[in-house]
C-alpha cells in the first residue's frame, strides 16, 4: 500500500540533498507530488507552508534528513490534530449505539459487518440493525456476513421503516445486556429530501451515541465534498475510510484529515472481515515517508 507515494517522496528528498534549499525547491518538488497523489490544493499549500517555515527556522543549507523531518512534522500535525482519545472498545455506556452513514458503494454495509467482527474478537457483544431497507440486497448481504462472523442481526422486510429496525435492535440489546448496536442505513444521496427526513427520524428514535460516516478513499478529494454535504443535514462524529488497499495515489487521508476536522477512527484495507484496523498515523507515515 502507498508504495508510489513513498517512492515519490523519497525521490524528492534525494534530489534536494546537499543543496542550498530555496522556498521554490520545496514548492516545485513537494507540491507536484502532493497534487498528483490526490492531496487537495489547500492541504498541499499548508504542507508547503509548514515545510518552508521549518526550513527557514533551521538554516540556509539543509540536509536530506532535515527535509524529511520537515515533511514528517507537517504531516504528523495534520493527522493528529483531530485524533481522539475515544476508546471504541470501552465507551462507558451499554448498549453503545453507533449509526453508520454513507453513499451507496462506499463499503458501508461491509464496514458495519467488519466492525461487528472487530468488536466480537475483542469480546464485546454486538447486534446489527439491517436498517438499509432501501438498497436491494443490503439485508441479504448483512444476513450472510453476520452469520459468517456469528453476530445477531435484526432485520425486517425490504422497504420497511429503518428507524423501527433500529428500535428493535436496541430493545434486543437491552434485553440481553449487549454492549453495542451497529446500525446500517440507506445510502442514497444526502440531497434526497426523503432520506434526510428518514435520517432525522432515525436520530430521534435510535439516539445514536456516535455517528460514523463511511468514505471511500478511492474517490479522493471528492470524499471531502461528500462529507460536507452530509454535515449540513446529518452531522457525524468520526470517519471510517475504506478501500485504502486500492487507493493507488495514497493522499486522500491527508486531505480528509486536514479539511474535515473529524477523527479517522478506522480504515478498511480489503474485502475480508478482518480487513479493518484502527487508524494509526504512525502506521500511515511509515508507509509514505522516505526511509
Ligand atoms: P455500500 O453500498 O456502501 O453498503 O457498499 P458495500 O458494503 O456493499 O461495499 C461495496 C463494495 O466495496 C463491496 O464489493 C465490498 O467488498 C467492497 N469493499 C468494502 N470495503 C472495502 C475495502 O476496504 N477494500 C476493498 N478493496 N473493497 C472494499
Amino acid at each position: 500500500m502507498f508504495e508510489s507515494l513513498k517512492k515519490k517522496f523519497g525521490g524528492a528528498v534525494k534530489e534536494v540533498q546537499g543543496e542550498e534549499i530555496r522556498k521554490s525547491d520545496i514548492e516545485d518538488n513537494i507540491r507536484n507530488i502532493l497534487l498528483e497523489s490526490d492531496v487537495s490544493f489547500d492541504t498541499a499549500e499548508r504542507i508547503i507552508g509548514d515545510m518552508t517555515d521549518f526550513i527557514s527556522r533551521v538554516k540556509k543549507r539543509i540536509t536530506r534528513t532535515e527535509v524529511s523531518e520537515a515533511l514528517k512534522s507537517s504531516l504528523t500535525n495534520i493527522l493528529t490534530e483531530n485524533s481522539t482519545d475515544f476508546d471504541i472498545l470501552n465507551p462507558g455506556k451499554k448498549p453503545f449505539v453507533i449509526l453508520f452513514l454513507g453513499i451507496n458503494g462506499t463499503g458501508k454495509t461491509t464496514t458495519v459487518a467488519k466492525m461487528a467482527n472487530y468488536l466480537k474478537k475483542n469480546n464485546r457483544r454486538v447486534v446489527i440493525a439491517a436498517s438499509d431497507t432501501f438498497r436491494a440486497g443490503a439485508i441479504e448481504q448483512l444476513s450472510i456476513l453476520s452469520e459468517r462472523i456469528g453476530v445477531n442481526l435484526i432485520k425486517h422486510e425490504s422497504g420497511s421503516d429503518p428507524a423501527s429496525v433500529a428500535f428493535d435492535a436496541i430493545e434486543h440489546a437491552n434485553a440481553r445486556n449487549l454492549d453495542y448496536v451497529l446500525i446500517d442505513s440507506a445510502g442514497r444521496m444526502q440531497t434526497n429530501k426523503n432520506l434526510i427526513e428518514e435520517m432525522k427520524k432515525m436520530k430521534r428514535v435510535a439516539k445514536p451515541d456516535m455517528t460514523i460516516l463511511v468514505l471511500d478513499a478511492m474517490i479522493g478529494q471528492d470524499a471531502v465534498h461528500q462529507a460536507e454535504t452530509f454535515l449540513k443535514e446529518t452531522p457525524f462524529d468520526a470517519v471510517i475510510l475504506t478501500k485504502l488497499d486500492t487507493d493507488a495515489r495514497g493522499g486522500a487521508i491527508l486531505t480528509i484529515s486536514d479539511q474535515l476536522q473529524k477523527p479517522i477512527l478506522f480504515i478498511g484495507i480489503g474485502q475480508e472481515m478482518d480487513d479493518l484496523q484502527s487508524f494509526d498515523p504512525e502506521w500511515y507515515l511509515e508507509r509514505i515517508l522516505p526511509d
